[in-house]
C-alpha cells in the first residue's frame, strides 16, 4: 500500500486514540488456553474510530482502488464479520458498487471459532459455488478470524479472491499464510512496543503487578478468572 494512504490511516488511529499503550489481554484462544491469556503492551481499538462513517469510507475507497490496480477483478461480493469487519465490508461495497454480507462469529461445541451464517441476508443467493468473493476485516492479528470465514466460503465453494484489512498487527502474516491469492493491507503497524505478545503466564507485565487493562480486549474477564493477581488487584 502507498505510504501516503498508510501514514493517513495511522494518523486517524492515532488522532481517535485507537493506538493505546499498556497491559492488555487480547482475544486469542489457542487451546488450551482461553480468551485473555495472551498479553501484551499494545492494543490497536479500531472501535476508537468506529463512530466514523468518513473513516471507513475512505479506507473502502483505498481497498477499492487496490482491488482494481492488482487486477482482482471481477468481485462479486464482500464480506465481513461482525462487528467492525461488517462495516468496513459495507464501506468497501459502496465504493465497489457490489453487494456485500456479514457472518457473526462463534465457537462450536470445542471451543473453536466459527462463522455463522448471516442468515437474514440471503447470502446464500450472492455465495454460490464460483463466486468471486473479497473478505474484508478491520484487524489482521493472527489470522484467527480470518480462518474461520475462509472454512465458511470453503464448505460453500465460494472463490476468495483475496483479503482486505485496515491494519496488521504481524507482518508474518501474509497472503500465502492465510492462503488467499492477495492480501491488501492499509496500514502496518510497525511500532518495536507492539510486536511484543507474552505467551501464557510468561507476561512481564504481569510480573510487575502493572494493572491489565479492563476496557478493551479480555482484561476484564481475565481479572475475573485471576481475582487474586496482582495486576487484577491493582488499578490504574
Ligand atoms: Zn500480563
Amino acid at each position: 500500500m502507498t505510504n501516503s494512504i498508510s501514514e493517513r490511516v495511522r494518523a486517524e488511529l492515532e488522532t481517535a486514540g485507537a493506538m493505546r499503550f499498556g497491559h492488555f489481554a487480547y482475544t486469542r484462544a489457542d487451546p488450551p488456553y482461553q480468551q485473555g491469556d495472551w498479553h501484551g503492551s499494545f492494543y490497536l481499538n479500531i472501535g476508537d474510530v468506529a463512530h466514523d462513517a468518513t473513516f471507513f469510507d475512505r479506507c473502502g475507497r483505498a481497498i477499492s482502488r487496490e482491488t482494481h490496480r492488482r487486477a482482482m477483478w471481477p468481485i462479486e461480493v464482500v464480506i465481513g464479520p461482525e462487528t467492525l469487519g461488517r462495516n468496513l465490508a459495507q464501506a468497501s461495497a459502496a465504493r465497489l458498487k457490489v453487494p456485500y454480507l456479514w457472518v457473526g462469529m462463534g465457537e462450536d461445541s470445542d471451543g473453536k471459532k466459527i462463522a455463522t451464517e448471516a442468515k437474514r441476508n440471503n447470502y446464500l443467493r450472492f455465495l454460490y459455488p464460483g463466486a468471486r468473493v473479497l473478505v474484508v476485516d478491520e484487524l489482521l492479528n493472527n489470522g484467527s478470524t480470518m480462518q474461520p470465514l475462509f472454512q465458511f466460503l470453503d464448505r460453500l465453494r465460494a472463490d476468495v479472491v483475496g483479503a482486505a484489512v485496515i491494519a496488521r498487527r504481524n507482518q508474518n502474516i501474509t497472503a500465502a499464510g492465510l492462503g488467499v491469492p492477495e492480501l491488501i493491507v492499509l496500514h502496518d503497524v510497525l511500532d518495536a512496543k507492539a510486536k511484543v505478545v507474552y505467551d501464557p503466564g510468561t507476561c512481564k507485565l504481569c510480573e510487575q503487578g502493572v494493572p491489565i487493562n479492563r476496557d478493551v480486549g479480555y482484561g476484564m474477564l481475565w481479572a475475573e478468572r485471576n481475582p487474586h493477581h496482582p495486576s487484577a488487584i491493582a488499578t490504574s
